[in-house]
């Protein structure tokens, strides 16, 4: 898997203060995309074992905390990046048991394969669909449009 950019300190996406990893690669096409350079899976750099352990150190890092870490793209639930996915999330559950995991995906939660859906008993919070540009809503808090749903998987387990 790829990566565009991480953020170590980034308050914009997601509650809190968060580790943002915006990944390589997507296929959904939305008319209207915010970064259409993101759908390549060749973008940005390899998200090696020296990136995930530096996610890791500063998710710790007690001098700025931390609420938890945001994965967004391009697609984090695109079955080319699920096996890094998965297992970064399982990891960041496992060192970082009390940070919470948002991820921004262009599946609809209802429609994700089996494959997929090993990732929610890890993260906390997703936000599912295409951005629709015919319902784009600039007031929206943490969505483009009005189609994509926040979804608190704790409220659902
Ligand atoms: S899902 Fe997101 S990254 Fe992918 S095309 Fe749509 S807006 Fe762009």
């Amino acid at each position: 898997m790829n990566y565009l950019q991480y953020y170590p300190v980034d308050i914009v996406n997601g509650e809190g203060t968060r580790c943002t990893l915006f990944v390589s690669g997507c296929e959904h096409k939305c008319k209207g995309c915010y970064n259409q350079k993101s759908w390549s899976f060749c973008s940005g750099i390899l998200f090696d074992k020296a990136m995930e352990d530096q996610i890791i150190k500063d998710l710790k890092d007690t001098r700025i905390r931390r609420q938890g870490l945001t994965l967004s793209g391009g697609d984090p639930l695109h079955p080319k990046n699920l096996n890094t996915i998965l297992s970064l999330v399982k990891r960041v559950k496992f060192e970082c048991p009390d940070k919470d995991i948002w991820v921004w995906t262009g599946y609809k939660l209802s429609e994700l394969s089996e494959q997929q859906k090993q990732i929610l008993p890890y993260i906390d919070v997703i936000i599912d669909g295409k951005f629709i540009q015919e319902q784009a809503d600039p007031s929206l808090i943490w969505r483009g449009s009005a189609n994509q749903v926040i979804y608190r998987l704790k409220d659902l387990k």
